[in-house]
């Protein structure tokens, strides 16, 4: 099984084999930094090309965070089919004809989770929460 997770410092989105997300956590495949697992799915190993495929178009789509999260909002409340028609619009990239009725449901489900964390992303610039520390010297 594998969980989605979601890189704050380099701004990516990767599947990761769930037994590797401890704690809701995981080692970014890009840049080695901790990334958050993104709650609410899974996949198998079929769908890790499938993901892929999304991911990049998704990235090449240059959508604004704005249309982002209209469009997963489509998703997560509309019907599959019209969900994907919106989509497709928006993602000329996207053609229905290329997914199988069965592949479509993952499909916009891997497109809600893509497009959620897209709109987080660019809506919200990465906190950085922990300054290094210039060395421990003081100590009691
Ligand atoms: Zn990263």
């Amino acid at each position: 099984m594998y969980l989605p997770i979601h890189c704050a410092s380099c701004a990516t989105i990767a599947l990761r084999v769930a037994h590797e997300c401890l704690g809701g956590e995981a080692t970014c495949p890009r840049c080695g930094e901790i990334a958050q697992v993104v709650p609410g799915c899974s996949y198998v190993e079929g769908d890790v090309p499938l993901f892929n495929r999304l991911k990049r178009l998704v990235e090449d789509s240059g959508l604004s965070s704005e249309d982002a999260r209209r469009l997963a909002f489509e998703i997560e409340g509309g019907v599959e089919s019209r969900a994907f028609d919106i989509l497709a619009k928006r993602l000329p990239a996207l053609q229905p004809e290329l997914f199988s009725p069965g592949e479509r449901r993952t499909a916009l489900s891997i497109l809600d989770t893509l497009l959620t964390s897209a709109s987080d992303l660019r809506a919200s610039p990465p906190t950085s929460l922990q300054a290094p520390r210039a060395g421990d010297g003081a100590g009691p």
